[in-house]
This record gives structure tokens, C-alpha cells and sequence, in this order.
């Protein structure tokens, strides 16, 4: 089958264009046989792949990216790795405690194998830190939401420090926020420099990375799949679809996952006097008390010191969102800059950007085996970092033959749910969106 549509990234990956170059990998030009082919160098794609050089040392593996890698959304994220229950679509992050406990080990599960990738791998420091999180709150709705947030945590008996408006003051260096809900095991990633060294230290004589390679047609013949790209073809007995949502443009999932875009902007580098009115720490990061608020980070790195900002989702079923879209995005990330850094009034975004995300209607992955020897790691429900390096690794398990609680989990859960007809799903998803967006108030 011909795939119906490549991946689209509007605007530059600021995470990746903020490092030194570097040289491409190759880009495939011949056919080739392999083991094991990994469509897709996102988390899902490159833990899939790790796992299965650890677990297959004589399996000669290839990953086909599309893009440059780290250019697509596993490079253009912001980087929160988050271990707790972080459901978007809930009004506090939080859910059913017993679920919880089963998410909470999976995520840490996830973390563990990205640490372990991190350390054998000498990947830099600066790609993976453990340092915590805080859920920032700035109106009395965020605090409310911190506050059950903060009692659902204790129920699940997971540590965590409220902050006070003075104590964010300290941190950040502005005074917008009312106060905090500091959460130590989240990992804070340079995506792109993760990604990318990644795709630097994986490669060996049995691993291969193809990048600017999109798989444009994938069929099986013969008890082998064929994977096409513009210049060359693979052929390799089991496939591992890492694509997110680009598994339904392979025929797979039809009309049972949400594309949805989100969207950030990054400053200019800031100068020494720009960090002295700022004041604060040099690196930090705030999710919002509410899902649909603004997302803040703070670096400091071989990138610069820098300040982002991320906000707004729009559903785009074209997974594909317009210029008219983009533009009004980025005026709300201006606004939602200088409402906080007022002090910053000189800094203007040097990068704004978007990325795709795919959500499910009942949160759960598009995951399993499709076709025979054709497996799905998708579906990350905008939590990719963590769920699509679980996903990924779970996925080279499963067609592996291995079994474990962490298949079993996944198998056991429902199939995503389908989207209702159009218009129905389009207005819904709007209403939805401008609804959460408008009730987010401060925290947007
Ligand atoms: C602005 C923004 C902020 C975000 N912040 C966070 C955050 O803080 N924390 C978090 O956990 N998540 C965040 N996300 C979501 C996260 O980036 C995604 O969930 C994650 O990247 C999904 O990982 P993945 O490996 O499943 O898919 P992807 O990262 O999308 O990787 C899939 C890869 O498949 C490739 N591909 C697609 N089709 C083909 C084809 N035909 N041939 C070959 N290759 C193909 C794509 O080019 C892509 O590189 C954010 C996303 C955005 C856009």
C-alpha cells in the first residue's frame, strides 16, 4: 500500500537549530535487507530500536526517519519527561488512584530505560537532567487545581513541596505566579540533543540509521514486508510502526485518533543584563495548574540562555494546521510571554514553531501487533517522551515473543475509540478547545 501522506513540521526545530551543526546520516539509496525495521526516529522509533540491540545483538536493525532527525516533534517538544499521571484531557492531571499506580511505574519504567541509554551511551548531560518539575499556578483556580492535584499525590503516597508565591518568585525571577507544586522525578530533556545523540551513539555495524528517507509505500510479499522510499528499499521480515500519527497515512487506526497540534516560541538568546533583570534560577520548567495553560521554560546550555514558551492545541484531522492558525498562535505566545516577563519587554522570540501530537478519545495507545509480523508503537496521547519510549520498547518486546506485565497491560487495554462523523468530530474538538482555553485564563 502507498502511505497516503508524509509528515508535515511547520517552522524551524528551535531545540535543534540552537545546537552546532552537524553532519546528516545518510539518507537510503539502495535495497537492503535487515532483521528488523523501525519506520520512524522519535522516542518510540530509537527505544525500539536500543532494545532491540540489546535483546537481538546479532539482528541487523534499520530505522527509516523521514525527516532530519530531531527535526520532526520528538526534537520540537519541551522536553518534560513526567513520571506522575499527566492526563491532558483531565481538569488536574489526575485519575483513578489504582490506574495511577499502574501509569506511574510504567512512566518510571520508561525513565529508567532512557537513564540507562543515557549513561551507557555517554550521552551529555545536558539532553537528560533529573531534576524535577513544578506545576505553576497564576489565579485561585490554578492554586485549586494544585491543591487537588496535591492530595491526589498524597493518596498515592508520591513525594512533592508546595511552593509559595515568594519561593516561584526565587526560582523564576517574575512574580506571576501564586504558587507551585514542585514534583522531584520528572527528567527535563534538551529533546534535540537527546534525539540527536542518540542517532549519533546507536549506530554500529548491525544498527543503521537512515535519515530525509520517508517510507512512501509498505507491502508485504512473499513472508517479507517491503518498505519504499524515494531512492531505495528494505526488506525485512518484522516492521515496527513508529510513526505516532502517521500510522493511520499506513492504513492502520483509521479514524480513531485525534491529530492535534500544539505550538511554542523561543527568545533570543538572552544577554548577561537581560539575565540580570530577570533574576532567578538559570534553568527551570513549569507545566500549567491548568492542562490548557502555558507551559514555561527556562535554559541555560550551549544554546544560550533562553526563554520558552508553549500553548494552544488546535484539532488539525489534515495533520496539517493553516498560516492563519500559526499566526494567531504565535500572537498568544507574545502575549502570554509579556504578561509574565515584563521585565523582558526588549526579547523577542528568535523561533516559533509547531508540532503534531495524537491523542486517543479514551487515553490509551494505539499499540500491538497489526498485520502479521507489523507493529504499532503509536499514539503517545501528548505525553511522547515517556509513552513513546514505553511504547517503543514494549513494542520490539512484543515482537520479540517476550511477555511481560508491561504487554500485558497494554494488550489488555481497549482499542482507541473511533471519532464520531464529521462535522461532529471537528466542532466538537473545537468547541472543547476554545472552552479549556477560555476557562484556563491566567494560566494560558
Ligand atoms: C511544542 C510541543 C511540545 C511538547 N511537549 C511535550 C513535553 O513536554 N513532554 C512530552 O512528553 N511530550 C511533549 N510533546 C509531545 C511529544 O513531542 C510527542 O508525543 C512525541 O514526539 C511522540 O514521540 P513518537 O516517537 O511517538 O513520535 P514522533 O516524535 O512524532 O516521531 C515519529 C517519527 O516518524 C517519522 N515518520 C512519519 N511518517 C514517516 C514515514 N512515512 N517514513 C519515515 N518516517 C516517518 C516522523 O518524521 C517522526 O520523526 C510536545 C509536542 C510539541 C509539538
Amino acid at each position: 500500500m502507498k502511505v497516503k501522506a508524509l509528515p508535515h513540521n511547520p517552522g524551524p526545530a528551535a531545540w535543534n537549530a540552537i545546537l552546532p551543526k552537524q553532519d546528516s546520516l545518510h539518507s537510503l539509496s539502495a535495497q537492503e535487507t535487515a532483521d528488523w525495521l523501525v519506520i520512524g526516529a522519535g522516542f518510540a522509533g530509537l527505544s525500539a530500536a536500543r532494545r532491540l540491540q540489546i535483546e537481538a545483538p546479532n539482528d541487523r536493525i534499520i530505522i527509516l526517519e523521514a525527516k532530519g532527525l530531531a527535526e520532526g516533534p520528538a526534537g520540537r517538544n519541551s522536553g518534560f519527561m513526567i513520571d506522575l499521571p499527566h492526563d491532558l484531557t483531565s481538569d488536574d492531571y489526575g485519575g483513578q488512584i489504582d490506574k495511577d499506580r499502574i501509569t506511574i511505574a510504567q512512566n518510571r519504567l520508561a525513565i529508567d530505560f532512557a537513564r540507562d541509554m543515557v549513561e551507557t551511551l555517554h550521552l551529555p548531560s545536558e539532553a537528560f537532567r533529573e531534576v524535577g518539575k513544578i506545576n505553576a499556578a497564576a489565579s485561585e483556580k490554578g492554586l485549586k487545581h494544585n491543591g487537588e492535584y496535591a492530595a491526589h499525590l498524597n493518596n498515592l503516597g508520591e513525594p512533592h513541596a508546595v511552593l509559595d508565591a515568594q519561593e516561584m518568585q526565587e526560582i523564576t525571577g517574575i512574580s506571576y505566579y501564586q504558587g507551585g507544586l514542585f514534583t522531584p522525578g520528572a527528567v527535563m530533556l534538551q529533546p534535540a540533543l537527546y534525539i540527536r545523540s542518540l542517532g549519533a551513539k546507536l549506530p554500529s555495524n548491525r544498527l543503521r540509521i537512515y535519515e530525509n528517507s520517508p517510507v512512501v509505500a509498505l507491502q508485504r510479499k512473499d513472508g517479507l514486508w517491503q518498505a519504499k522510499t524515494p531512492k531505495g528499499s528494505i526488506r525485512a521480515p518484522k516492521v515496527i510502526l513508529a510513526v505516532n500519527g502517521h500510522v493511520e497515512n499506513f492504513g492502520q487506526f483509521s479514524r480513531q485518533l485525534v491529530h492535534v497540534f500544539t505550538y511554542a516560541s523561543m527568545t533570543r538568546a538572552l544577554s548577561s543584563e537581560d539575565c540580570a533583570k530577570l533574576g532567578g534560577h538559570p534553568d527551570w520548567g513549569l507545566t500549567p495548574a491548568d492542562p490548557l495553560g502555558t507551559t514555561v521554560r527556562r535554559i541555560s546550555g550551549d544554546g544560550g540562555d533562553r526563554i520558552i514558551v508553549r500553548n494552544r492545541f488546535t484539532y488539525e484531522p489534515s495533520m496539517m494546521p493553516s498560516a492563519r492558525v500559526q499566526k494567531s498562535v504565535y500572537r498568544t505566545h507574545i502575549q502570554s510571554f509579556a504578561a509574565r516577563f515584563p521585565m523582558l519587554k526588549s526579547v523577542a522570540m528568535e523561533y516559533q514553531w509547531g508540532g503534531h501530537l495524537t491523542l486517543s478519545l479514551n487515553n490509551v495507545a494505539a499499540f500491538g501487533e497489526v498485520e502479521d509480523g507489523l507493529f504499532s508503537a503509536c499514539c503517545q496521547n501528548g505525553l511522547g517522551t515517556v509513552k513513546g519510549t514505553l511504547h517503543g520498547l514494549a513494542a520490539a518486546d512484543l515482537a520479540m515473543g517476550r511477555d511481560n506485565d508491561l504487554i500485558r497491560q497494554l494488550q489488555s487495554a481497549p482499542a482507541p475509540k473511533h471519532l464520531p462523523p464529521e462535522p461532529i468530530a471537528t466542532l466538537g474538538a473545537a468547541l472543547r478547545l476554545c472552552w479549556g482555553e477560555l476557562r484556563a485564563g491566567k494560566e494560558l
